[in-house]
């Protein structure tokens, strides 16, 4: 399969990608992992990415668009796909409209996953990460705590909430999303290719993906 997930931050983009990637080995493409993986390996990448992301702002489109054009030509990506957090802005959308075209690869559809902002305000407040960079297990301290509090139960790392995880960051995130990315929805709607779902349980939004997709 070859989806985009488009959702607020805290809809469950990455949740839902890594449950799809079970079905068929479609691989998750996260441009925010791959940038906090460029900012800690202090690449010139990650110098350029690092404050626009501490501020809660978007990184530029052109230095996005330099890593999805390598990235979705890796051998991997055969297939399938499911980018979580990109394209994050219309001329994002636009510019891999033509990526994909020059590429001749075809999107099975983009995928809206649609949560109430209080529930997205409480998720995002209530989220802790896996401070490894190559485990990066997602918790949530009321309803997926781990075991020892702040340990990861998978690596034994310490858990961590991110630094654009506090309010101040998580609001500033939320009137970008408003602005800059809800409009894609729109967008893709006109291209024919939105599917909206109601995103409170992932489990329900995996099986309705599955279901459209006939498998
Ligand atoms: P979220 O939980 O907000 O969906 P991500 O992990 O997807 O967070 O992204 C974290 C940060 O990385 C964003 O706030 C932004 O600064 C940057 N970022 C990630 N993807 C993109 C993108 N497609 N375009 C611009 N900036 C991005
Ligand atoms: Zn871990």
């Amino acid at each position: 399969m070859k989806l985009i997930l488009l959702g607020a931050p805290g809809a469950g983009k990455g949740t839902v990608a890594k449950m799809l990637t079970e079905l068929d080995g479609a691989v998750q493409i996260s441009t925010g992992d791959i940038l906090r993986g460029a900012v800690k390996a202090g690449t010139e990448l990650g110098k350029q990415a690092q404050d626009f992301m501490n501020r809660g702002d978007l990184v530029p489109d052109d230095l996005i668009m330099g890593i999805m054009e390598d990235r979705l030509q890796e051998d991997d990506c055969a297939k399938g796909f499911l980018l979580d957090g990109f394209p994050r802005t219309i001329p994002q959308a636009e510019a891999l409209k033509e990526l994909l075209a020059r590429i001749g690869v075809k999107l099975d559809m983009a995928v809206s996953l649609d949560v109430p902002r209080d529930v997205i305000l409480d998720r995002l407040t209530t989220r802790r990460t896996c401070s490894n960079s190559d485990c990066q297990a997602i918790y949530n301290t009321k309803s997926s705590p781990t075991k020892v509090e702040g340990i990861c139960d998978k690596c034994g790392s310490p858990t961590i909430q991110r630094e654009d995880e506090t309010v101040e960051a998580i609001s500033h995130r939320l009137e970008t999303y408003n602005e800059k990315t809800a409009p894609l929805t729109g967008y893709y709607e006109k291209e024919g290719l939105l599917m909206s779902v109601n995103a409170t349980s992932s489990d329900a939004v995996v099986a309705a993906i599955k279901e459209r997709l006939g498998n």
